[in-house]
């Protein structure tokens, strides 16, 4: 160990949930007054934060441990493969240790154990608002940890436990520094936003000084309080789901709803074990639209789960139809080790899950098409992500407006942006649009 100020190398895969894992055990490490180094050769050691939801991602986050191991030795692994502890330690038993997902004390106390932590703290340096990986005016906001589930093709919960609320008092006050700090959005998420406090019956935490219950909908109004954007994702249709709608009517939080539905028909819901599988979900949607009718509705699907027929694949194809879902995406089903959907009867061919997701898609695809050339003249507010210099010296700007989410829906290409810095809300006028994105100018244009 070198004698000035330790220093921790810190390499993170996977998805938002784990790069807001990442993101606390950053803070900490700060926080204890450690250094986080950007090279393997000058970092003491490394942390790595895995992922190991598919196989290539299993692959990506082994050569990553393989990686850090060649070029610093001494390797401690975290995140979703550290939960298979034996794949881990198999390809590389020379790591210091292995922790699954959530596991910040696992992780601290192992780095204590080969890098012992600095006399003095340095407290000072860590900002109120903690370390971000996502750029600084948008930050993700985990609200949970696990899920009560067991969805058949998931092996989440075998990996991060049964649901576990975290207080609603600690997530209000890191919303709050958030907000402080600069951040003009958050992102809410967990793996069922709508099951946030089922396990702590709801009880009331404290914020400010008031009573506020660990609920879904009393964390929404809070969250609208902080005056930025406020973003739902993973949220099952639930009935109590409609609480939060008027919230978006009312300019409260986004109009924006992140529902993954994942199939049409009960029969496949039923064989996927699916949260709210019973609900009429196409009643849902249309309640919804009723109350907040510029609600944008996400969603993802699976086309080929096992037992799937061609009735089951038209069932959806309709409800896609009747749906008319803003942003969705959609992938074919791919056995996850250890799932037990893995053991169903009538596998769908791998051809034949290709050609449904292909004629999913093209029925989407048009569906979407037609959402956004609507938007065409019309007036949006967009938040810019980013400023980019063209070879010319023009100076664009990429942004969102409420409908999309970061990452994962389209974007704002606006011209002229000089002047714009990320971060920024404009009024836009739409000019275009294509199938995923939309082009915008000045709102007099
Ligand atoms: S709701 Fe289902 S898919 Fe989502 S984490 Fe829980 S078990 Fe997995």
């Amino acid at each position: 160990m070198s004698t000035s100020i330790p220093k921790v190398g810190f390499v993170s895969l996977g998805c938002p949930k784990a790069g807001s894992d990442a993101e606390r055990i950053l803070t900490q490490l700060r926080a204890e007054g450690y250094e986080i180094s950007g090279s393997y050769g000058e970092a003491d050691l490394v942390v790595v934060n895995t992922c190991g939801f598919i196989d290539s991602a299993v692959e990506e986050s082994l050569e990553a441990i393989g990686e850090a191991i060649a070029k610093n030795g001494k390797v401690i692994v975290t995140g979703c493969l550290g939960a298979k502890s034996g794949v881990v330690q198999a390809a590389h038993p020379s790591v210091l240790a292995v922790t699954g997902p959530h596991a910040l004390e696992e992780v601290m106390t192992a780095v204590h154990a080969h890098l012992p932590k600095p006399h003095d703290p340095y407290t000072d340096l860590v900002p109120p608002q903690g370390i971000r990986l996502t750029p600084s005016h948008y930050a993700y906001l985990k609200i949970s940890e696990g899920c009560n589930h067991r969805c058949s093709f998931c092996i989440i919960p075998s990996m991060r436990g049964d649901l576990v609320s975290r207080p609603i008092g600690e997530v209000l006050n890191e919303a709050e520094n958030l907000v402080n700090a600069g951040v003009s959005e958050i992102l809410v998420i967990s793996q069922d936003t709508s099951a946030y406090g089922v396990d702590v019956k709801y009880r009331p935490g404290f914020w400010n000084g008031r009573p506020v219950k660990t609920r879904m909908t009393e964390l929404c109004k809070s969250l609208s309080e902080l005056g930025v954007w406020v973003r739902l994702h993973y949220v099952y249709p639930y009935p109590h789901v409609d609480e939060v709608i008027p919230l978006m009517a009312d300019g409260l939080i986004l109009p924006y709803l992140d529902v993954p539905f994942q199939h049409a028909s009960p029969r496949i819901l039923k064989a996927m074990k699916r949260p709210a599988s019973s609900e009429n979900n196409l009643a849902r949607i249309n309640a919804w639209r009723e109350i907040c009718p510029d609600i944008t509705i996400r969603s993802t699907f699976i086309t080929g789960f096992p037992g799937e027929t061609e009735a089951d694949f038209l069932q959806l194809l309709d409800f896609l139809e009747e749906a008319q879902l803003d942003r969705v995406g959609c992938f074919a089903y791919s056995a996850v080790d250890g799932a037990a959907a893995n053991a169903l009867p009538n596998q769908v061919p791998e051809s034949l899950k290709q050609e449904r997701l292909a004629r999913f898609m093209e029925v989407q695809e048009r569906i979407s098409a037609a959402k956004l050339l609507s938007k065409i003249g019309t007036i949006q507010t967009v938040l810019v992500d980013e400023i980019v210099e063209d070879e010319d010296g023009n100076f664009e700007a990429i942004g969102r407006t409420q409908a999309d989410a970061p990452e994962i829906d389209g974007v704002v290409y606006l011209e002229d942006a000089e002047g714009l810095n990320p971060g920024d809300f404009v009024e836009v006028k739409i000019v275009d649009a294509d199938g995923h994105d939309l082009w915008g100018g000045p709102p007099g244009a």
